[in-house]
């Protein structure tokens, strides 16, 4: 079974948030809705989203 699991500090943030689920697709919501509500980030650019699509760790066990 494999799983995904996306670390806020991992793009460089201060921020302690972490997300995990089966599907790397079900991870993107998350942490748009976490930018939002924690950081005040309104639009995730091209730049954004390629840092945490580098960030999203694919975990087997
Ligand atoms: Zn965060």
């Amino acid at each position: 079974m494999a799983s995904y699991r996306f670390r806020c500090r991992d793009i460089g943030m201060d921020c302690q948030y972490e997300v995990s689920s089966k599907k790397a697709e079900d991870l993107i919501p998350e942490i748009v809705d976490h930018a939002k509500k924690d950081h005040g980030i309104e639009n995730i650019d091209d730049d954004l989203k390629q840092k945490i699509n580098g960030a999203i760790k694919r975990r087997i066990f």
